[in-house]
């Protein structure tokens, strides 16, 4: 449904009025509401926020955002709004916050006043913490989500909200948002008017050490590329690199036909202060790697691919949305049951448009695909757990640890549907004789004509029809067969259908040395059946997750305990590895010294199958259909100089 109807904005405003939603007649684009953000003391994790919203007198409940789009969550961070005061016509009007929900203050708006003047703050953490609240600021560096800084009433819909932003930023900073800009001035950067929708989903990245890289050049719409960095050298980006990131804008465009935004903005913070994230947006992206993501070529194996996932997000995700996350406003419950949609299709499309950019070569999409397949091929969590509930609790599993997610299951939505989408490709090859595929269906479903933001609902039997008019199959069978299943084994028959089996030796698969290398692991996952954090790294030695039924697992190991010792020498990852190869020509088990809590023990296992490493290798007599998926579409992009 198209978002700004004339027709849906009266029956709107009958159900505010109907609810007794007093502020039905406030905030419309004659009398928005104002919101100032004032940054100037992000480096110091400190945002302020002045607001000025159009009232009535009479009982008033504001709210702050809870359920933030994309987190798929009740996330909202709360607990970090401080120093709320409200004032009418310059005297404070006392609120009491509800008792049940946090996120709900209740004040009664004194007779006579038209606006209230709002002042709020918001604390950004300093350091990660495993919440799932990131840093939103480091000293060189912010990105603003306008949610954290936002209040708006209850019962309104989001899309009826009209707020006019202004933005202040450290002196000589820079900045790179989506959302249209009026005018700058004096240090003050004022936005157009735009829905509470298209604010929150706008969000803007500022920084000391910054870079704007077109990546559209000469063509409309524009697609533009923001970088902040805390260094100076972490914004090197390659010619090479550029190429392909124009690519990608060319291969999306070949994919999906259409575009639904008016302009494209990759907003991308290089630091090692915030955890690697993506939040989509319908115009932009909110993108977090690790500094070195152009100067680090393992780190940028492993982190490039969330360019193409956010930004296929614009089309899958924002423009086409399951019922149940295209939610009125951010009080609302999401329901996630479709996430193996809305996150796996663009998983699945976000690594085959890796590939077709040119970010991975084949070998190496083939090495991150057998590593995926092998993962959750091993993992018994599915005995318990099927797909769809994966689904179902992602805003719990968004937050859990990884100790225990082998039995728990992760979102593995996003992986397991990358299986699950590729089969579904190599069958629309197969039933319409190589005349169709995957990219049909999308342009299908996610196509249409060219326009501005919008949002279309689906439902399951939506994506089911969708799929048969692409080519026919028994897809409603099809998919729940796959996300209800409790296995034994992942759905690994798009692989066989490409051409590929899952195969293991002992020569280290290429995806897992570059994930050992950016992120200070050792995987022995697939052999003695646990991880760890290396002992250089962060948490050096602290053992992350036992594979149920390993043979780590049998000698006693558990998550969270410290490696200490190989064989009565202190550990060292080479020293595991030699030890395991060395243990395949020997009858004595392998002996790791490990610490539990505040005791020692040495745990004995009993392994002698070698390294193993998962790879595919090529069925003979099969035609290679996954080169064929993963081949560049679109004619070359402009050169970067
Ligand atoms: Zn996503």
């Amino acid at each position: 449904m198209p978002t700004h109807s004339f027709l849906r904005f009266v029956v709107a405003s009958l159900v505010a009025g109907l609810c007794g939603w007093c502020g039905c007649l406030a905030q419309t684009p004659e009398d928005p509401a104002r919101i100032e953000a004032d940054l100037r003391e992000a480096p110091r994790c400190i945002f302020h926020s002045r607001i000025s919203l159009p009232v009535k007198p009479g009982p008033l409940t504001l709210v702050y955002p809870k359920w933030i789009p994309g987190d798929h969550s009740p996330v909202g961070p709360v607990v970090d709004l401080t120093g709320l005061k409200i004032w009418a016509d310059g005297t404070e009007v006392p609120w009491r916050r509800d008792d049940v929900d946090m996120f709900a203050f209740h004040l009664d708006v004194p007779s006579g006043a038209k606006r209230l003047e709002i002042k709020l703050d918001y604390l950004s953490p300093a350091e990660a913490n495993g919440s799932r609240e990131h840093p939103a600021a480091t000293s060189k560096l912010a990105v603003l989500n306008w949610y954290q800084l936002t209040l708006y009433p209850q019962g309104a819909k989001s899309d009826d909200l009209r707020y006019v932003a202004s933005l202040r930023l450290p002196a000589g900073w820079k900045y790179g948002t989506a959302l249209p800009v009026l005018k700058e001035s004096a240090g003050e950067i004022d936005f157009a008017s735009a829905s509470l929708t298209t604010l929150l989903d706008s969000p803007v990245i500022a920084g000391a050490f910054f870079r704007d890289i077109d990546l559209s050049p000469g063509q409309k719409p524009p697609h533009m590329l923001h970088v902040a960095a805390d260094g100076p050298a972490a914004l090197e980006a390659s010619a090479s690199e550029i190429q392909h990131l124009r690519q990608l804008i060319a291969e999306e465009l070949a994919l999906f036909g259409v575009r639904h935004y008016r302009r494209y903005d990759f907003l991308l913070a290089l630091t090692d202060r915030m955890p690697p994230d993506g939040v989509e947006h319908h115009e932009s992206s909110d993108n977090r790697t690790p500094e070195a993501l152009f100067l680090d070529p393992d780190v940028r194996e492993m982190h490039m691919d969330l360019l193409p996932h956010e930004s296929v997000h614009s089309w899958n995700g924002k423009y086409r949305r399951p019922a149940g996350l295209a939610t009125p406003n951010y009080q609302e419950p999401m329901r996630g049951d479709l996430l193996w949609v809305y996150e796996g299709l663009t998983q699945y499309l976000g690594q085959i448009l890796s590939a077709r950019a040119g970010f991975w070569t084949p070998e190496k999409f083939r090495e991150n695909l057998a590593a995926t397949a092998a993962y959750l091929n091993d993992r018994p969590g599915r005995t318990w757990r099927d797909l769809e509930d994966t689904a179902i609790s992602a805003q719990l599993l968004y937050g859990a640890p990884p100790a225990g997610s082998s039995w728990r299951r992760s979102v593995d939505y996003y992986d397991e549907s990358t299986l699950i989408w590729l089969e579904a490709d190599t069958i629309i090859r197969r039933e319409s004789r190589g005349r169709k595929s995957l990219d049909d269906f999308c342009r299908k479903f996610h196509g249409g004509e060219n326009s501005g933001p919008k949002l279309e609902t689906y439902t399951f039997e939506d994506v089911v029809a969708a799929m048969n008019d692409t080519a026919s199959y028994n897809w409603r069978t099809f998919f729940l067969d796959r996300i209800k299943s409790h296995g034994p084994g992942a759905p690994l028959g798009g692989i066989e259908n490409s051409g590929w089996k899952l195969v293991f030796n002992e020569i280290m698969n290429d995806h897992q040395r570059s994930e050992e290398a950016a992120e200070f692991t050792v995987d022995t996952q697939f052999s003695l059946g646990f991880e760890a954090h290396s002992p250089g790294g962060p948490d050096g030695g602290e053992i992350q997750d036992v594979v149920p039924g390993s043979p780590a697992d049998h000698a006693g190991l558990t998550p969270g305990m410290q490696l200490i010792a190989v064989n009565g020498r202190k550990w060292t990852p080479d020293l595991l590895r030699d030890a395991i190869r060395r243990a395949k020509d020997s009858n004595d088990p392998i002996d790791l010294l490990a610490q539990n809590g505040d005791y020692f023990s040495t745990y004995k296992i009993d392994y002698h199958g070698g390294e193993r490493y998962p790879h595919l290798e090529a069925i003979s007599g099969k035609s290679d259909v996954l080169t064929e998926i993963t081949k560049m579409k679109a004619a070359a992009a402009v050169p970067a100089k």
